[in-house]
């Protein structure tokens, strides 16, 4: 009953005309309707490919992505932009890529214009509305984007995804670039907003504790692949991959994680362009085997709300 929206993510990314970088390669989860599932990562691990794909910004080259049971890749581009209004994006800076000359209401009209979602006469209600939902004046409708802060450009970010009434929001490190007092705020008001109007959420970030402030469940990425799925509570008190243990260890204040169970990584994440062999952290984990270079691991059911790709877990806890 939950899993009225469902996804499947498969995707290979070209990279010029021989070399084919995976970004994503061979991924599959489930977003459960009215959650906030986050993805995270080091940088180039796939989390932002893997939110582009869903709304075919990168366009994936195999695999299937089904929103509601219906297959997005099988769709015109008629269609997609009907469903495209269920599925918003919002991205570090929303203004970076927004004429300048244009006011907060031209904006806002624009997007309920082309999707159709506020008849004309209606918009100008419904914008007010949108400011108040997101804390903002509705006086400020007539400003452009540079006459404010960052965090109130992340707001009206948001406004404008809410413009057109959709289940799905994409936040692809919406607070990064913010002080962490602001954070906090636009936090705060993505799960205000998500209670009020029952929104889902996919969160993509490379900040733990920002994930850890928001999310029910949490993907973990390395290099393309998922390498954890768990609960919040489950991934933050019992970590079960190496990789998953190696990033908080990288963090003091997760003291919650065990001290013997520290892992500290040596080398860098190695090229998308030629993953390593097996299990693709293998390079860098401590625990790594003979197995671990040749066999891929499959994703293990550990407990409930909690999956690893990883041989030996049950050897390592
Ligand atoms: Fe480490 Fe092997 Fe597990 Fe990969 S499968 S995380 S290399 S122990
Ligand atoms: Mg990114």
């Amino acid at each position: 009953k939950e899993l009225k929206q469902y996804f499947n993510v498969k995707r290979d990314k070209l990279f010029g005309e021989k070399q084919v970088v995976k970004a994503v390669d061979n991924i599959s989860f489930e977003l459960y309707e009215g959650e906030t599932l986050s993805i995270v990562g080091e940088s180039g691990c796939g989390k932002s490919t893997t939110g582009r794909s869903i709304l075919r910004l990168d366009e994936p080259t195999s695999g299937s992505i089904k929103l509601f049971g219906e297959d997005l890749l099988s769709k015109s581009t008629k269609q997609l932009n009907v469903m495209r209004k269920d599925i918003q994006i919002i991205f570090q800076d929303p203004f970076a890529s927004l004429n300048p000359r244009r006011t907060i209401r031209q904006m806002l009209s624009e997007a309920m214009t082309i999707q159709k979602v506020v008849p004309k006469d209606l918009q100008e209600g419904r914008m007010v509305e949108l400011m108040q939902l997101v804390g903002l004046r509705p006086e400020y409708l007539d400003r452009y984007p540079h006459e404010f802060s960052g965090g109130q450009r992340q707001r009206i970010g948001i406004a404008r995804a809410l413009s057109v009434n959709p289940k799905i929001i994409i936040c692809d490190e919406s607070v990064s670039a913010l002080d962490v007092s602001i954070q906090a705020q636009i936090l705060n008001l993505l799960k205000k907003l998500q209670r009020e109007l029952g929104l889902t959420l996919l969160f993509i970030s490379h900040d733990l504790s920002v994930v850890r402030h928001i999310s029910d469940r949490v993907i973990v990425m390395y290099l393309g692949k998922i390498v954890e799925i768990a609960s919040k509570d489950n991934l933050f008190n019992t970590p079960k991959h190496p990789y998953t243990k190696a990033l908080f260890s990288a963090i003091p204040t997760f003291e919650k994680v065990n001290r013997k169970e520290r892992i500290l990584l040596k080398g860098d994440v190695p090229s998308p362009l030629s993953p390593p062999s097996g299990c693709r952290f293998h390079t860098r984990c401590p625990f790594a085997t003979e197995q671990c270079k040749k066999e891929e691991p499959a994703m293990q059911n550990v407990q409930n709300n909690q999956e690893v790709t990883c041989h030996h877990w049950e050897k390592l806890i």
